[in-house]
Protein backbone atom coordinates (compact mmCIF):
# COMPACT_ATOMS: atom_id res chain seq x y z
CA UNK A 1 0.00 0.00 0.00
CA UNK A 2 3.13 2.48 0.88
CA UNK A 3 4.35 1.74 -2.39
CA UNK A 4 0.89 2.16 -4.04
CA UNK A 5 0.79 5.75 -2.33
CA UNK A 6 4.32 6.31 -3.13
CA UNK A 7 2.98 6.34 -6.89
CA UNK A 8 0.43 8.17 -7.00
CA UNK A 9 2.19 11.18 -4.85
CA UNK A 10 4.81 10.77 -7.39
CA UNK A 11 2.12 11.16 -10.43
CA UNK A 12 1.04 13.85 -8.83
CA UNK A 13 4.18 16.27 -8.23
CA UNK A 14 4.84 15.07 -11.75
CA UNK A 15 1.80 16.18 -13.41
CA UNK A 16 2.00 19.44 -11.21
CA UNK A 17 5.48 20.27 -13.06
CA UNK A 18 4.23 19.57 -16.16
CA UNK A 19 0.85 22.14 -15.85
CA UNK A 20 2.50 24.97 -13.84
CA UNK A 21 4.72 27.66 -14.95
CA UNK A 22 8.16 27.49 -13.84
CA UNK A 23 8.16 30.80 -11.48
CA UNK A 24 5.14 28.60 -9.62
CA UNK A 25 7.65 25.34 -9.48
CA UNK A 26 10.37 26.74 -7.85
CA UNK A 27 7.90 28.18 -5.48
CA UNK A 28 6.31 25.13 -4.77
CA UNK A 29 9.52 22.90 -3.93
CA UNK A 30 10.89 25.69 -1.81
CA UNK A 31 8.00 25.48 0.02
CA UNK A 32 7.65 21.89 0.10
CA UNK A 33 11.09 20.48 -0.17
CA UNK A 34 9.81 16.80 0.45
CA UNK A 35 7.87 16.78 -2.64
CA UNK A 36 10.98 17.22 -4.75
CA UNK A 37 12.75 13.68 -2.88
CA UNK A 38 9.24 12.30 -3.62
CA UNK A 39 9.30 12.94 -7.25
CA UNK A 40 12.96 11.94 -7.65
CA UNK A 41 12.46 8.37 -6.26
CA UNK A 42 9.49 7.72 -8.28
CA UNK A 43 11.51 9.25 -11.70
CA UNK A 44 14.62 7.39 -11.12
CA UNK A 45 12.45 4.16 -10.83
CA UNK A 46 10.74 5.41 -14.21
CA UNK A 47 13.97 5.55 -15.82
CA UNK A 48 15.99 2.56 -14.48
CA UNK A 49 13.25 0.68 -16.29
CA UNK A 50 14.14 2.13 -19.94
CA UNK A 51 16.78 0.64 -21.60
CA UNK A 52 19.19 3.37 -21.63
CA UNK A 53 19.03 6.32 -19.40
CA UNK A 54 19.88 9.93 -21.15
CA UNK A 55 22.46 10.82 -19.18
CA UNK A 56 24.57 8.13 -19.60
CA UNK A 57 24.09 8.88 -23.45
CA UNK A 58 24.91 12.72 -23.05
CA UNK A 59 27.97 11.51 -20.95
CA UNK A 60 29.20 9.15 -23.12
CA UNK A 61 28.91 12.11 -25.81
CA UNK A 62 31.29 14.62 -23.54
CA UNK A 63 33.67 11.65 -23.30
CA UNK A 64 34.07 10.06 -26.48
CA UNK A 65 33.93 13.40 -28.15
CA UNK A 66 37.09 14.84 -25.09
CA UNK A 67 39.32 11.85 -25.63
CA UNK A 68 39.23 11.85 -29.47
CA UNK A 69 39.51 15.27 -30.97
CA UNK A 70 40.81 18.33 -29.45
CA UNK A 71 38.82 21.44 -28.25
CA UNK A 72 37.40 23.52 -30.78
CA UNK A 73 38.48 21.05 -33.65
CA UNK A 74 35.73 19.09 -35.89
CA UNK A 75 34.00 16.87 -34.28
CA UNK A 76 35.64 18.03 -30.31
CA UNK A 77 33.73 19.36 -27.57
CA UNK A 78 33.27 23.19 -28.31
CA UNK A 79 35.18 25.53 -26.12
CA UNK A 80 35.78 28.96 -24.71
CA UNK A 81 38.80 30.84 -26.20
CA UNK A 82 40.71 29.72 -23.28
CA UNK A 83 39.83 26.06 -24.62
CA UNK A 84 37.99 25.50 -21.36
CA UNK A 85 34.66 23.38 -22.14
CA UNK A 86 31.89 24.97 -19.85
CA UNK A 87 28.44 22.54 -19.11
CA UNK A 88 25.61 23.94 -18.02
CA UNK A 89 22.85 21.14 -16.85
CA UNK A 90 19.47 23.02 -16.66
CA UNK A 91 17.02 20.70 -14.28
CA UNK A 92 20.14 18.43 -13.24
CA UNK A 93 18.30 16.78 -10.77
CA UNK A 94 20.93 14.84 -8.13
CA UNK A 95 23.61 16.30 -10.61
CA UNK A 96 24.47 12.81 -12.05
CA UNK A 97 26.12 14.50 -15.13
CA UNK A 98 28.61 16.86 -13.01
CA UNK A 99 29.39 13.77 -11.58
CA UNK A 100 30.33 11.05 -13.50
CA UNK A 101 31.95 13.81 -15.42
CA UNK A 102 34.26 14.84 -12.33
CA UNK A 103 35.09 10.93 -12.26
CA UNK A 104 36.07 10.96 -15.46
CA UNK A 105 38.39 14.21 -15.45
CA UNK A 106 41.44 12.38 -14.31
CA UNK A 107 41.80 9.95 -17.39
CA UNK A 108 41.73 13.25 -19.56
CA UNK A 109 44.74 14.88 -17.68
CA UNK A 110 47.01 14.17 -20.29
CA UNK A 111 44.95 15.77 -23.00
CA UNK A 112 44.97 19.19 -20.75
CA UNK A 113 40.91 19.74 -21.40
CA UNK A 114 39.08 21.60 -18.40
CA UNK A 115 35.75 20.66 -18.05
CA UNK A 116 33.42 22.82 -15.44
CA UNK A 117 29.56 21.51 -15.28
CA UNK A 118 27.50 24.20 -13.77
CA UNK A 119 24.43 22.42 -12.46
CA UNK A 120 20.69 23.99 -11.90
CA UNK A 121 17.65 22.64 -10.71
CA UNK A 122 14.70 23.73 -7.98
CA UNK A 123 16.26 21.87 -4.88
CA UNK A 124 19.67 21.70 -3.68
CA UNK A 125 19.88 17.81 -3.41
CA UNK A 126 23.64 17.95 -2.91
CA UNK A 127 26.70 19.89 -3.40
CA UNK A 128 26.79 20.39 -6.88
CA UNK A 129 23.58 21.81 -7.55
CA UNK A 130 22.80 25.30 -7.85
CA UNK A 131 19.01 26.32 -6.78
CA UNK A 132 17.46 28.06 -9.78
CA UNK A 133 14.61 28.78 -12.14
CA UNK A 134 16.31 27.70 -15.53
CA UNK A 135 14.71 29.87 -17.22
CA UNK A 136 16.89 32.62 -15.54
CA UNK A 137 20.11 31.30 -14.10
CA UNK A 138 23.44 32.98 -12.58
CA UNK A 139 25.85 32.80 -15.56
CA UNK A 140 27.20 35.50 -17.78
CA UNK A 141 25.82 35.89 -21.50
CA UNK A 142 27.82 33.45 -23.78
CA UNK A 143 29.86 31.82 -21.03
CA UNK A 144 29.08 28.53 -21.87
CA UNK A 145 29.68 26.27 -24.30
CA UNK A 146 26.95 23.35 -24.05
CA UNK A 147 23.23 23.65 -22.47
CA UNK A 148 21.66 20.93 -21.71
CA UNK A 149 18.24 19.61 -20.82
CA UNK A 150 17.71 15.98 -20.02
CA UNK A 151 14.27 15.50 -19.72
CA UNK A 152 14.39 18.77 -18.06
CA UNK A 153 11.29 20.96 -20.17
CA UNK A 154 9.05 20.70 -17.81
CA UNK A 155 7.16 24.20 -17.07
CA UNK A 156 4.22 25.43 -19.52
CA UNK A 157 6.81 27.93 -20.81
CA UNK A 158 9.75 25.59 -21.33
CA UNK A 159 10.84 28.19 -24.24
CA UNK A 160 11.94 30.86 -22.10
CA UNK A 161 14.41 27.84 -21.01
CA UNK A 162 15.62 27.95 -24.84
CA UNK A 163 15.81 31.46 -24.23
CA UNK A 164 18.37 30.99 -21.49
CA UNK A 165 20.41 28.72 -23.51
CA UNK A 166 20.61 31.08 -26.27
CA UNK A 167 21.76 33.99 -23.75
CA UNK A 168 24.57 31.09 -22.25
CA UNK A 169 25.76 30.36 -24.94
CA UNK A 170 28.99 31.72 -26.48
CA UNK A 171 28.68 31.15 -30.82
CA UNK A 172 29.17 27.59 -31.72
CA UNK A 173 28.13 26.69 -28.49
CA UNK A 174 25.71 23.44 -28.79
CA UNK A 175 22.29 22.54 -27.33
CA UNK A 176 21.84 19.21 -26.21
CA UNK A 177 18.19 18.07 -25.17
CA UNK A 178 16.72 14.49 -24.61
CA UNK A 179 13.39 14.61 -24.49
CA UNK A 180 10.82 11.98 -23.87
CA UNK A 181 8.95 10.40 -26.95
CA UNK A 182 5.73 10.77 -26.28
CA UNK A 183 5.63 14.36 -25.69
CA UNK A 184 6.35 15.28 -28.95
CA UNK A 185 2.83 16.87 -31.06
CA UNK A 186 4.48 14.63 -35.09
CA UNK A 187 6.77 11.92 -34.92
CA UNK A 188 10.44 13.62 -35.57
CA UNK A 189 9.55 16.38 -33.00
CA UNK A 190 9.34 18.81 -36.61
CA UNK A 191 7.08 21.32 -34.65
CA UNK A 192 9.62 21.58 -31.76
CA UNK A 193 12.62 21.54 -34.10
CA UNK A 194 11.07 24.76 -36.12
CA UNK A 195 10.27 26.52 -32.82
CA UNK A 196 13.77 26.58 -31.92
CA UNK A 197 15.32 27.36 -34.91
CA UNK A 198 13.13 30.22 -34.83
CA UNK A 199 15.06 31.67 -31.40
CA UNK A 200 17.85 31.44 -33.52
CA UNK A 201 19.58 27.53 -32.97
CA UNK A 202 20.19 25.83 -36.08
CA UNK A 203 19.45 21.96 -35.64
CA UNK A 204 22.50 19.74 -35.87
CA UNK A 205 21.09 16.34 -35.65
CA UNK A 206 18.62 13.91 -34.03
CA UNK A 207 19.03 10.97 -32.65
CA UNK A 208 15.73 8.56 -32.52
CA UNK A 209 17.72 5.65 -31.88
CA UNK A 210 16.78 5.17 -28.64
CA UNK A 211 13.57 3.72 -27.28
CA UNK A 212 11.98 6.24 -24.73
CA UNK A 213 13.77 9.35 -25.60
CA UNK A 214 14.66 11.18 -28.41
CA UNK A 215 17.98 13.52 -28.71
CA UNK A 216 18.55 16.80 -30.24
CA UNK A 217 21.73 18.56 -31.12
CA UNK A 218 21.46 22.28 -31.97
CA UNK A 219 24.22 25.16 -31.92
CA UNK A 220 24.33 28.72 -31.95
CA UNK A 221 25.74 30.24 -34.90
CA UNK A 222 28.83 32.93 -35.19
CA UNK A 223 27.55 36.20 -35.14
CA UNK A 224 28.46 36.52 -39.21
CA UNK A 225 26.26 33.82 -39.94
CA UNK A 226 23.50 35.69 -37.75
CA UNK A 227 23.81 38.43 -39.23
CA UNK A 228 23.55 37.41 -42.76
CA UNK A 229 20.51 35.59 -41.90
CA UNK A 230 18.63 38.78 -40.08
CA UNK A 231 19.85 40.80 -42.88
CA UNK A 232 17.89 38.48 -45.31
CA UNK A 233 14.83 38.31 -43.12
CA UNK A 234 14.52 42.27 -43.22
CA UNK A 235 14.46 42.45 -46.74
CA UNK A 236 11.87 40.14 -46.88
CA UNK A 237 9.76 41.84 -43.91
CA UNK A 238 9.76 45.51 -46.21
CA UNK A 239 8.08 43.78 -48.96
CA UNK A 240 5.24 41.67 -47.06
CA UNK A 241 3.86 42.99 -43.83
CA UNK A 242 4.64 39.85 -41.97
CA UNK A 243 5.30 38.80 -38.48
CA UNK A 244 9.04 36.94 -38.56
CA UNK A 245 8.93 33.53 -37.05
CA UNK A 246 9.71 34.69 -33.36
CA UNK A 247 7.02 36.78 -33.05
CA UNK A 248 4.66 34.34 -34.80
CA UNK A 249 5.58 32.18 -32.19
CA UNK A 250 5.53 34.17 -29.47
CA UNK A 251 1.92 35.46 -30.34
CA UNK A 252 0.97 32.24 -30.18
CA UNK A 253 1.95 31.35 -27.09
CA UNK A 254 0.52 34.28 -25.38
CA UNK A 255 -2.64 32.54 -26.84
CA UNK A 256 -1.97 28.75 -24.70
CA UNK A 257 1.53 27.86 -23.16
CA UNK A 258 3.42 26.04 -25.15
CA UNK A 259 3.29 23.14 -22.33
CA UNK A 260 0.17 22.85 -23.48
CA UNK A 261 0.74 22.20 -27.32
CA UNK A 262 4.39 22.09 -28.47
CA UNK A 263 5.51 19.44 -26.09
CA UNK A 264 2.57 17.53 -24.16
CA UNK A 265 3.23 16.74 -20.61
CA UNK A 266 4.17 13.36 -19.52
CA UNK A 267 2.08 11.76 -17.70
CA UNK A 268 2.99 8.57 -16.51
CA UNK A 269 0.47 5.64 -16.26
CA UNK A 270 -0.50 3.78 -12.98
CA UNK A 271 1.44 0.58 -12.96
N1 LIG B 1 18.30 15.87 -15.78
C1 LIG B 1 18.08 14.92 -14.72
C2 LIG B 1 16.75 15.12 -14.00
C3 LIG B 1 15.53 15.05 -14.87
S1 LIG B 1 14.01 15.20 -13.98
C4 LIG B 1 18.13 13.51 -15.27
O1 LIG B 1 17.94 13.32 -16.45
O2 LIG B 1 18.37 12.60 -14.48
C5 LIG B 1 13.62 16.88 -14.38
C6 LIG B 1 14.24 17.85 -13.42
O3 LIG B 1 13.97 19.17 -13.89
C7 LIG B 1 13.69 17.75 -12.01
O4 LIG B 1 14.74 17.57 -11.10
C8 LIG B 1 13.01 19.09 -11.79
O5 LIG B 1 13.10 19.55 -10.47
C9 LIG B 1 13.79 19.98 -12.75
N2 LIG B 1 13.09 21.20 -13.13
C10 LIG B 1 11.85 21.31 -13.66
N3 LIG B 1 11.53 22.61 -13.86
C11 LIG B 1 12.60 23.33 -13.44
C12 LIG B 1 12.87 24.74 -13.37
N4 LIG B 1 12.00 25.64 -13.77
N5 LIG B 1 14.07 25.13 -12.88
C13 LIG B 1 14.98 24.21 -12.46
N6 LIG B 1 14.77 22.89 -12.50
C14 LIG B 1 13.60 22.44 -12.98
Amino acid sequence: MMAKLAGSRFRWINEQLYTIKSDEALKLIQEQPELFEEYHEGFRSQVQSWPENPVDVFVNQIKIRATTRHVNAPGGLPGLANSRVVIADMGCGEAQLAQDVKKFMPSLKKKKIKIDVHSFDLKKANSFVTVADIKNVPLADASCTIVVFCLALMGTNFLDFIAEAYRLLAPRGELWIAEIKSRFSDEKGTEFIEALKSFGFFHKSTDDSNKMFTRFEFFKPPEDILAERRAKEDKKRKFVEKENKLEALETKRQKRPEGEWLLKPCIYKRR
